[in-house]
């Protein structure tokens, strides 16, 4: 479904993403994990148009994203939910969602997505006229993967999900995760808590200071010593 393949990024003179290669398959959970500034959010901005890569190639469904504009990729079926969620916090939850279908011309499904989204999480539904500045972290990241449903992807990348909350709310978070996959939609999941990312993830990627340095079964990883002492706290 996805394929990143010898993907460079740069800023400047500073080369933060090196020769990553790296696939995600229609239906899969796929997790990858690494220390402060590995070079995932940069990866993750640039297979959504967000940052345009210094070299290699990212393809969709077979289609070419490096010179696409963001919007177009979200009208393929790729939404993001940012790190820190990044929600419009002067708006209301409601018009968050309704932001979320920018892109889309299918006015009438919007509004059946809209109560799908409602349903799935009755909190949001709760605080439709709220300002989602005032809502808790765990409902503003509710509503930031609500924001991103609303665009009917069929990719999610995910980016750290599980920052700032508490242990409780983070289960929470990865049970949604699984829901959605369950449902259809196929996962890129960035993530610092590696053994929960790597618990529910088919495969994973590990990288380090913008080069993957593992891959594979997510289960094998999860029991691997070098991970276990890097990633696990073991
Ligand atoms: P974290 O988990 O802390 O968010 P990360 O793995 O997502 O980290 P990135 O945010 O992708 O890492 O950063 C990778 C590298 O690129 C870092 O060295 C970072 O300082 C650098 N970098 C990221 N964004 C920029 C920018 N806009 N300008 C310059 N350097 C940047």
């Amino acid at each position: 479904m996805l394929q990143v393949k010898n993907l460079n990024v740069t800023y400047g003179a500073i080369h933060a993403v090196h020769d990553v290669s790296l696939e995600v398959r229609d239906g899969e959970i796929v997790s990858l994990i690494g220390a402060n500034g590995a070079g995932k959010t940069t990866i993750l901005h640039t297979i959504t148009g967000l940052k345009r890569p210094r070299g290699g190639h990212i393809l969709f469904d077979g289609q070419s994203l490096q010179t696409m504009d963001a919007f177009k990729i979200v009208r393929l079926g790729m939404a993001h939910v940012p790190e820190g969620r990044q929600i419009f916090a002067q708006m209301t939850v409601a018009e968050n969602l309704d932001m979320g279908a920018y892109a889309r011309r299918d006015k009438e499904q919007v509004a059946k997505d809209l109560e799908a989204v409602y349903t799935r999480f009755p909190r949001l539904r709760e605080r439709q006229r709220q300002n989602a500045g005032t809502l808790s972290g765990g409902e503003q990241q509710m509503l930031a993967i609500g924001r991103a449903l609303m665009s009917k992807p069929r990719i999610l990348l995910m980016d750290e999900p599980s920052m700032g909350l508490s242990p409780l709310l983070v289960k929470d978070i990865f049970k949604i995760i699984q829901e959605l996959n369950q449902s259809g939609i196929t996962i890129l999941l960035v993530e610092q808590n590696a053994k929960m990312a790597l618990s529910i993830a088919d495969r994973a990627y590990v990288l380090e200071t913008g080069r993957i340095v593992m891959e594979g079964n997510a289960a094998d990883l999860l029991s691997d010593e070098k991970v276990k002492k890097a990633y696990l706290g073991a």
